[in-house]
């Protein structure tokens, strides 16, 4: 052994944690390997390694590893095996791909993943029930999968600079969510629902962002010192514009907006709606819903109790789960009908009936009321209702200062 190596074993030998940042290492130290077994944390950031050696499974006590800063473009399956993990990061390294075995590091509570070159997360991601923070910032991500509203203990979500066109509506039900952070992301709406667990959300510098719902705007006001907003960017600064983006083809929905001379508008808005509405009536419109819509609500409310109580601050999102009697047969065969109809199910209500008597969930089919708010004078606001009847109540008793009109441009 040279007297460098001697050094570096004996260093080994002395620690539980390893501090080797910034050293020009190409590779992950052999010496570790020899002498590193009772190791507990790694540091490595700012070297230069450009993987990982399968070997690091024998590392049986790690369970904090940290490689910010290197050259890395590939994981070694082996690392889906180092179930002992609590803190992954892999920030700013080279990574295309996240392979899907680092869904079987279950003790796994943060995973850092920032500054790489990620497009999507696997579906094996969706098993790590013990994740409460996943940082994804300064990536390619395009759409950010429903299964990250159904991952029981997260608390914190950081996805900002990433190409985020929305947010997975099974999100506003993920049971533990206090951050989400998506600024500079290419954003047109924010889930129309309030959010079970009230969560912090920043998102500014979406630019094609241009209306907020009327649920998650008194979530947002909660936020903030004051419940009056005269200057949209006190909410989000770069949102609410008037822009639309133009280069975005899809079958959402589209509104077009008489806004011309309104507030400080210069000009009429396009909005986009969630995916998940397909239809939407006027206050007036006096018609029955499909049957698939009614079906969709029946069935839900069977077996959940969806509330939203927006008199409270934060507004109040509740949600109890009926379990089934036990010889019932829920007979899902998964024909691409029953797929969807459960996924929309297990995703949740694109909202709450707004009218407060009412508090019915709306899947894909609503009354929509879209106006300005006395709370928040400089914004589009919109709000959805199960009825005409619950759209008509809303319109009445709602402290909305000017109803705005509209027209579908589908
Ligand atoms: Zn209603």
């Amino acid at each position: 052994m040279d007297p460098d190596s001697t050094e570096m074993a004996n260093e080994v030998k002395s620690k539980v944690i390893l501090h080797w940042n910034c050293r020009g290492l190409v590779e992950f130290p052999e010496v570790i390997r020899s002498h590193g077994s009772h190791i507990q944390e790694i540091y490595l950031k700012w070297n230069k390694l450009t993987t990982l050696p399968p070997w690091i499974i024998e590392l049986f006590n790690v369970t904090n590893l940290y490689m910010y800063g290197n050259l890395i473009e590939q994981l070694p399956k082996e690392l889906g095996q180092m179930s002992q993990l609590t803190v992954l990061d892999l920030s700013a390294n080279k990574l295309e791909q996240i392979p899907s075995c680092i869904g079987n590091l279950g003790n796994l509570k943060a995973l850092f993943l920032n500054d790489n070159f990620v497009e999507r997360l696997p579906i094996g991601l969706s098993k790590l029930s013990n994740l409460e923070i996943l940082s994804l910032s300064g990536n390619q991500i395009v759409a950010l999968p429903e299964w990250t509203g159904s991952l029981p203990r997260l608390k914190e979500l950081y996805i900002d600079n990433n190409q985020l066109r929305e947010l997975p509506n099974r999100l506003t039900i993920a049971p533990e969510l206090a951050m989400i952070s998506v600024c500079s992301n290419r954003l047109r709406y924010l889930p129309l629902n309030g959010f079970l667990s009230a969560p912090c959300i920043r998102f500014d510098a979406n630019q094609y962002l241009n209306y907020v719902s009327y649920p998650l705007l008194l979530q947002l006001l909660s936020q903030l010192r004051t419940t009056v907003i005269h200057d949209r960017s006190s909410l989000a600064f770069g949102c609410f514009k008037t822009h639309y983006d133009t280069t975005v083809l899809n079958t959402n929905m589209k509104l077009y907006i008489e806004m011309k001379g309104l507030h400080e508008m210069n000009a009429d808005v396009i909005i986009e709606l969630p995916r998940q509405l397909l239809k939407i009536h006027e206050v007036h419109e006096n018609t029955t819903c499909s049957l698939w819509e009614l079906a969709l609500r029946r069935i839900y409310i069977e077996r959940y109790k969806h509330t939203l109580d927006v008199l409270t601050s934060p507004p109040n999102v509740t949600i109890l789960y009926e379990s089934f009697p036990k010889n019932t047969k829920l007979d899902f065969t998964l024909s691409s009908t029953n797929y969807t109809l459960y996924s929309l199910l297990m995703n949740g209500p694109s909202s709450i009936c707004i009218n407060t008597q009412c508090q019915q969930p709306i899947f894909t089919e609503a009354w929509i009321i879209i106006g300005i708010s006395r709370y928040a004078e400089s914004m589009i606001m919109i709000a959805l209702c199960c009825s005409k009847s619950c759209a008509t109540a809303f319109a009445t008793h709602s402290n909305m200062t000017i109803k705005l009109h509209w027209h579908s441009i589908n």
